[in-house]
Parts: structure tokens; C-alpha cells; sequence
């Protein structure tokens, strides 16, 4: 019987709690390793257990996603943490480090997936957002960068319905220790590590934003099919550039900026500028001469700005017209939320905190561009967040 068959063919670990783990089934494969769903007889319950590649450098990430959990175990109340997934406990089996977690149903992606990549609903959007933001309050609390936010690190809960749970901090450093310049998964990468600026938490708010976005979208905002074309993107989505003192200081700018009288001006541009001046060269022979060509990948939506992107987005079938009207005030929130988590500007870029106060948030009226509250007056205070409960768009974390 199949059981068995993954019994003899994977693992029977002893724990040093003498527990035993039986392999019921594959849950999900990353760059670390294999996950797989697990059923402990003791005491009769299933979890997952993450299987880390037998290799040195995976072994020691994997002691540090150990390490972060059980500090954010240590620190915070179940409350606090209640969208962040459960660590249970971790062994070595066979040179492989394995760590056993709460077992969690679907990631984002899959659910995406599921609903033919066309979005989900805005109260769907803002409720997974809330919830995303709980969590993110935490992490930055407790001075960690996740360093990897994307749909497939976010899980839904398997038991209690709409719950989602931030997992995968295998990626994950403390703040003012940061060590890698090569993270993040390429959509959800923010302008920074990109650019190789110093980077803070708030390249978890990038990744935020993306995430957000194309939870409404069903497709990724900011789809770059190389580094290159995924700055082109958020150039035109955004409608401007990084700013000059980023650029200035960042130490990848020339991979993909030339400076023209003083201007930075992204390479591919100047790429054409180039042989429309030296006409005589074709352009392969310039290509052959001076700079690669960059990848460019497919546009996904039929417009380039953010505000058009979002608000046109078509519709859904046989809305009455009152839900059209409260649909299309709901699109001017989420665009006026997203312009401050895909801010180019770390710096102006919102922390948790701030993004949790957001009217598409709270379900409060936007009745101009949202200014948030300074940083400052925020200290640890994840039960301050009040949403408003008498209010249909407001709800429970
Ligand atoms: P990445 O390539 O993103 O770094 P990774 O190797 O670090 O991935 P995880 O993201 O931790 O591995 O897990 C890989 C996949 O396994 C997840 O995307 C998810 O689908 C599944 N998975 C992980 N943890 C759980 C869990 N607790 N319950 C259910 N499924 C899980
Ligand atoms: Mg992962
Ligand atoms: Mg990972």
C-alpha cells in the first residue's frame, strides 16, 4: 500500500523526543529541498516536515530559519504570531537537516492558479493584505528581514478556512546583518538589492506590494523576464525612475544606467539613441561591439500605468451597478496603497505599521492621498491596530 511504499522508500526518523515521522506524501519542492506531509503515530498527527539538501551551504541557511523561528516562537504570543507558521521541532536524518511544521493547506500561487490566474475579488485582496501585514508587523518587530516574500510562501491555513500563514524563512537575516546581495525572488525584487543599495526591511514592503497586486491582477505586476526588463517594467509602471541619490550610490547602477550629460538613463535607451546616430551600424553589429542585448519578456496587461493597470482591469460579469460604483472607489484605494509599498524610495517607502493604517485597510473613506502617521510614534504595538469594525471593509486580521 502506498503508505508503506513511502515508509521503506523515505524516512522512519527517531527524534530526540523518540518520534517517529511517516512520509504520507510530497507537499512541495524548493530551492532547499523537499517538503513532505508526515503522520506521527504518537500522537497521531500530521505535519510537514522540510528536508534540506545534504549540502553544507543549505544546511546552514536551514540552522538560521531554525534559529529566526524559534526567536519569533520565543517572543511574540500565539496571538501575535498567529500568521506566521509554527516551527515544532527539527533533527538531522541522514546528513539532511529536517524541520517539522504546523501542517498548511495551499499556497497563494496554487490558489491563484486555481482561480485561472484572473484575481481574486477586493475583499478577498484586502483580507489576505491584512493578514500579510499582521505578519509582517512581527518580522520587522523583532528586527528580521524575511528576505524571500512571494505567493508561494504564503499558505493558507489548512483548518481555519481564509487564515494565511507566512512561511519559508529560509531566505530570512536580521536587520543590520546583511550579509547576501543576491535574494528575493526575481517579480517581487525590490528596487534596491537590484540596484545594490543597502537594503532594510522594507524590501519585504516591496515584495508586499507586488504580492498585493497581483492578488487583484492574477498575474505578477512586475513580470521582468531579466534584471533588466524587470526595472524597464517598474519604470513604466510607476511612471518614473529610481531617484538620483539612489542611483548615485548604489553599486550595480552602470549594469543598467548610463549617465548622458549628467542624466541617468536606462542602457537600453541610449542603446537605440546610439544607432539611430551611427545609422551605418546595424544593430547586431553594434550589439556585437558594445552592450548585450537586454531579455525583454511579454507584456500581461493592456495598459503601462499603475492607476490604468489597476482601474481598468476588466470588471466583473453582471455586477449591479452599486457594486460597480463601490468597486471602482475600492480600485482608487488600492492604487493610492500600492504607490506607497512600490515606492521606489526606500526611505518613503510605508513600514507595516503605516500600511496598516491605510484606508484600503481599514475600510475608511480615502478622501485624499493617504499621509501616514511618522514612524516614530509607532512603538511595539501590533494590538493598536485597530480596524474599524462597524465598518463593512474593516474586519479581523
Ligand atoms: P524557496 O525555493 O521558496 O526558497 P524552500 O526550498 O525554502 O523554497 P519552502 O518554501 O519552505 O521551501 O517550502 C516549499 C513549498 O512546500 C512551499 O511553497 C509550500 O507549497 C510547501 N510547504 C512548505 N511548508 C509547508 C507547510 N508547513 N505545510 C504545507 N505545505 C508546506
Ligand atoms: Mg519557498
Ligand atoms: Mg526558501
Amino acid at each position: 500500500d502506498n503508505d508503506l511504499i513511502l515508509y521503506v522508500n523515505y524516512i522512519l526518523i527517531n527524534t530526540g523526543s523518540k518520534q517517529r515521522y511517516i512520509v504520507k506524501d510530497l507537499l512541495g519542492q524548493g530551492t532547499f529541498g523537499q517538503v513532505a506531509k508526515c503522520w506521527v503515530p504518537e500522537t497521531d498527527n500530521y505535519v510537514a516536515v522540510k528536508i534540506i539538501k545534504n549540502q553544507p551551504a543549505y544546511y546552514q541557511q536551514a540552522l538560521a530559519e531554525v534559529s529566526i523561528l524559534s526567536m519569533l516562537n520565543q517572543k511574540f504570543n500565539t496571538d501575535e504570531r498567529r500568521h506566521i507558521v509554527r516551527i515544532l521541532d527539527y533533527f538531522v536524518y541522514q546528513h539532511h537537516l529536517c524541520i517539522s511544521f504546523e501542517l498548511l493547506g495551499a499556497n497563494l500561487y496554487e490558489l491563484i492558479k486555481m482561480n485561472q490566474f484572473r484575481g481574486f475579488p477586493l475583499n478577498i485582496v484586502r483580507r489576505f493584505s491584512m493578514q500579510i501585514l499582521h505578519a509582517l508587523v512581527v518580522i520587522k518587530d523583532a528586527g528580521i528581514i524575511h528576505c524571500d516574500l512571494k505567493p508561494e510562501n504564503i499558505l493558507v491555513a489548512s483548518s481555519a478556512g481564509p487564515d494565511i500563514k507566512v512561511i519559508d524563512f529560509g531566505s530570512a537575516c536580521l536587520e543590520g546583518r546583511t550579509v547576501y546581495s543576491y535574494i528575493q525572488s526575481r517579480h517581487y525584487r525590490s528596487p534596491e538589492v537590484l540596484l545594490g543599495y543597502p537594503y532594510t526591511a522594507a524590501i519585504d514592503m516591496w515584495s508586499f506590494g507586488c504580492i498585493v497586486a497581483e492578488l487583484f491582477l492574477g498575474l505578477p505586476l512586475f513580470a521582468g523576464a531579466s534584471e533588466f526588463d524587470l526595472l524597464q517594467r517598474m519604470i513604466e509602471i510607476l511612471g518614473a525612475q529610481p531617484p538620483d541619490d539612489l542611483l548615485r550610490d548604489a553599486q550595480n547602477t552602470n549594469k543598467f544606467f548610463k549617465q548622458v550629460g549628467g542624466i541617468y538613463r536606462l542602457e537600453d535607451e541610449v542603446y537605440k539613441d546610439v544607432i539611430r546616430a551611427y545609422s551605418a551600424l546595424t544593430a547586431e553589429e553594434y550589439e556585437a561591439k558594445e552592450c548585450k542585448k537586454p531579455v525583454i519578456g511579454k507584456r500581461y496587461f493592456n495598459y503601462v500605468k499603475l492607476e490604468d493597470v489597476i482601474e481598468k482591469y476588466p470588471y466583473r460579469k453582471n455586477l449591479p451597478e452599486e457594486e460597480v460604483t463601490k468597486e471602482t472607489l475600492e480600485r482608487l484605494k488600492l492604487v493610492d496603497f500600492l504607490r506607497g509599498l512600490v515606492e521606489f524610495d526606500p526611505a518613503k517607502r510605508w513600514s507595516p505599521l503605516q500600511a496598516s493604517r491605510h484606508p484600503f485597510i481599514t475600510g475608511e473613506a480615502l478622501t485624499c492621498p493617504y499621509n501616514p502617521p511618522p514612524e516614530t510614534q509607532q512603538i511595539r504595538a501590533i494590538q493598536t491596530i485597530t480596524v474599524d469594525h462597524h465598518n463593512p471593509g474593516g474586519g479581523h486580521w
